[in-house]
């Protein structure tokens, strides 16, 4: 590497990261992505290795394999645990120091709670790939569990409550709903497999927020005729050990709270100092850098950037694929001395599956889809955006095989979960 050449130091490999990481791949400048993980994680996926769908492997890819053929790039294994803004360097947690002439900061949210009394100590959550293994190996093990005393059912041993109807609520609730209805139904018969339960909660009046009315009339329906339970207009009020306490009064026993109810930025954005919006998003400007400091671009789920609507973004992958791509145009003109350009995201739709040969897809021009052509068009485009080839084969394989035959292959206790009750991560 050229030792004059200036560096541009990216922090997170995942949607957008990685795309800023490829854009600035033919510029005449030094990249060094950082991730505290080896892989980039193809989260719109997670909830199919939380439902034994899918393998964790075939969700994650190598980070150092995606740009090995990139010269200019470096990676680096670390988490980033501060940013000195105006020394321009990150300190990682390996003791390192790495200096920068410029920063991409791409590294996503995390769940909050919202205050919420037992979601951090009760409640699973699935923001990362472990937390998805042991949402699976914990539901397993409440079969297994069922499966010596029977009479754990009734006290919510396969009850599994999912708060916050958006995509991974609706999706997390269908793909359980076949889990346990027609593949564990197999395999624990005599275990009363009838009262196992999905119930997803939702604080609005309609699942899906966001979507249009037939869209999140759709996935209701759906849920519904499939067994899961669905109650709109009430919130999680806490959860404890032994279940899921409703703000209408209700109480569900249960063993599994899954909270997908939101996320806050990750908290590397609240050490910098710097104007925070909603969900602790960084607020940037137009050319999404950082106000008064030109060298620095958020990007991503952790930027506060406001459309054209003034509406803020949505935290999906599209606007962190767009947002990492401006940033490296924009560093570019950086380097050759001219201005730089406002972000414009580009909606591609939007889309939820429901469960099999069900999705809701709403793309531009006003075109939309459900049922069967609905989960076509998510399936392939979920297998397009998918890195790596092999992840894409694998992926088609598992999901052929989980059509043909109804069944689920990756039902196996791993282990993450040897402290019962315990969810971490
Ligand atoms: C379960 C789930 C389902 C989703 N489904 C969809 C969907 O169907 N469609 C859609 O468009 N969007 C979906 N999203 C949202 C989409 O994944 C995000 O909008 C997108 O990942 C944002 O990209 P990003 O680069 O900002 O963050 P991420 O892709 O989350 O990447 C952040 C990266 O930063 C790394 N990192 C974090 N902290 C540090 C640190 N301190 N040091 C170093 N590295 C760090 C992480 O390991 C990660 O690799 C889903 C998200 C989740 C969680």
């Amino acid at each position: 590497m050229g030792a004059t050449r200036p560096h541009v130091l990216v922090v997170g490999a995942g949607f957008g990261g990685l795309s800023a990481t490829r854009a600035l791949a033919g510029l005449p400048v030094d990249v060094t992505v950082v991730d505290r993980n080896n892989y980039h994680g193809f989260w719109p996926l997670l909830y199919q290795v939380a439902t034994a769908g899918l393998s964790a492997d075939d969700i994650a890819h190598s980070v150092r394999s995606i740009v090995r053929d990139e010269r200019n790039v470096q990676v680096r294994m670390a988490a980033v645990e501060s940013i000195d803004l105006d020394a321009r360097h990150v300190e990682l947690d390996d003791g390192h120091r790495l200096a920068y002439d410029y920063l991409v900061l791409a590294a996503g949210t995390v769940p909050a709670d919202f205050g919420v009394p037992g979601v951090a100590d009760y409640a699973f959550t699935l923001k990362t790939l472990p937390a998805a293994v042991r949402l699976r190996d914990h539901v397993l093990r409440q079969f297994e569990r069922a499966a010596r005393d029977p009479s754990l059912v009734d006290q919510g041993a396969l009850t599994v409550v999912i708060a916050g109807g958006g995509p991974t609520g609706v999706e997390l609730a269908g793909a359980f709903v076949e889990l346990f209805h027609v593949v564990l139904a197999k395999d624990y018969a005599g275990v009363g497999l009838g009262r196992a339960r999905v119930v997803l909660v939702e604080m609005g009046d309609h699942l899906l927020p966001g979507f249009s009315v037939a869209s999140q009339q759709e996935a209701r329906h759906v849920l519904e005729s499939r067994g899961a339970g669905v109650r709109v207009g009430t919130a999680v009020g806490s959860i404890t050990a032994d279940g899921v306490h409703l703000t209408d009064g209700g109480f569900i026993p249960s063993a599994t709270a899954v909270w997908v109810a939101g996320v806050r930025a990750n908290p590397i954005a609240d050490a910098l100092g710097v104007e925070q919006g909603r969900g602790g998003q960084v607020t940037v400007a137009p050319d999404l850098s950082l106000p008064g400091h030109p060298e620095v671009f958020v990007i991503g789920d952790l930027a506060g950037f406001v459309g054209k609507d003034g509406k803020p973004l949505p935290q999906v992958a599209q606007v962190a694929i767009q947002g990492g791509r401006r940033a490296a145009k924009n560093i570019a003109a950086r380097l050759r001395g001219r201005p730089t350009r406002a972000f414009h995201y580009k909606d591609k739709g939007i889309m939820a599956t429901i469960g099999r040969r069900s999705a809701v897809a709403e793309l531009p021009l006003g075109l939309r889809f459900d049922g069967t052509l609905g989960w076509l068009a998510w399936l392939v485009l979920h297998l397009l955006y998918l890195v790596g080839v092999h992840n894409r084969v694998s992926v088609l394989t598992s999901w052929a095989w989980n059509y043909v035959t109804w069944d689920r292959s990756n039902r196996i206790i791993i282990g993450l979960d040897e402290e019962e009750g315990k969810p971490d991560g």
